[in-house]
């Protein structure tokens, strides 16, 4: 073993880095994304008991579960979308496992998403945070801090007559973290990764089109983003290893030095 994985275990057991769970909880209650009626829906979560200490089981408890690959906090991958579906190592099983562990660069919109829902980030808003923080560097995660995790029934998905309101990235963010930062991926507190208003974007739905036809990664509805700090966290994010998965609910851990 390493020097540098002793220190991280000492560091660890010491309490100098500390674990933060990006994580929402998974369950019945978690909310889906909202399609037009002429899409197939994803169904939400839905578990049923094999046997709990009964006479199906007596001295053991499970659940089956059912939902789709895009609920809760989930992990987006590039043949999720069409402009990736012919990338190599482009599913849940292929992807190299490398490619889900990297630094986070937590850029904080929060302020900007409360006073408009519909805010979209631009590679202006990136230079900003770059003069501040430095440059993103390659193979990081971008997660966008908007406090939307903090909302809860209606107001999440905050949906109106013309769709649902809620922030994300203008096409030309997403381009520009893809392609000249080459980033693992985006993050965000809402329910997908494009903006709520995308379906009417021209291209529809942006940040997937390019950051999956780069290769590029999703991460949607994280939490506990206020607790990072805007560089140096260290970002693990592992889906299933479905076979020919698009995506899949996962747990999100980011290491943080105290
Ligand atoms: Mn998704």
């Amino acid at each position: 073993m390493s020097n540098t994985l002793l220190q991280l275990v000492a560091d660890l057991e010491r309490g100098t880095i500390n674990v933060i769970d990006l994580t929402v909880p998974l369950g019945p209650d978690t909310q889906v994304i909202g399609l037009p009626p002429m899409f197939a829906p994803s169904p939400g979560v839905t578990l049923d008991v094999i046997s709990r200490y009964d006479e199906k089981g007596p001295a053991w408890y499970w659940n089956t579960v059912t939902m789709g690959e895009h609920t809760g906090t989930h992990f987006d991958a590039p043949v999720h979308w069409i402009s990736g579906k012919d990338l190599p190592h482009n599913a849940t099983d292929t992807i190299p496992a490398r490619r889900f562990v990297g630094p986070g660069c937590v850029i904080d919109v929060s302020t900007e998403s409360t006073a408009n829902p519909d805010f979209l980030l631009t590679p202006e808003h990136i230079s900003s945070w770059e003069a501040q923080h430095g440059r993103i560097p390659s193979g990081a995660w971008v997660l966008l801090r908007t406090d939307w995790s903090k909302r809860s029934g209606a107001a999440f998905l905050n949906a109106d007559a013309t769709g649902p309101h809620t922030p994300g990235f203008h096409k030309s963010a997403s381009a520009f973290l893809a392609h000249d930062r080459d980033v693992l991926g985006v993050g965000v507190e809402t329910i997908g990764t494009d903006a709520g208003q995308a379906g009417t974007f021209d291209p529809p739905f942006p940040n997937h089109g390019i950051m999956h036809g780069a290769g590029k990664f999703g991460l949607a509805s994280l939490c506990n983003l206020d607790q990072l700090p805007p560089t140096g966290s260290l970002i693990i994010a592992p889906p299933l290893k479905l076979v020919n998965g698009s995506g899949s609910p996962l747990r999100v851990l980011a290491l943080v030095q105290r």
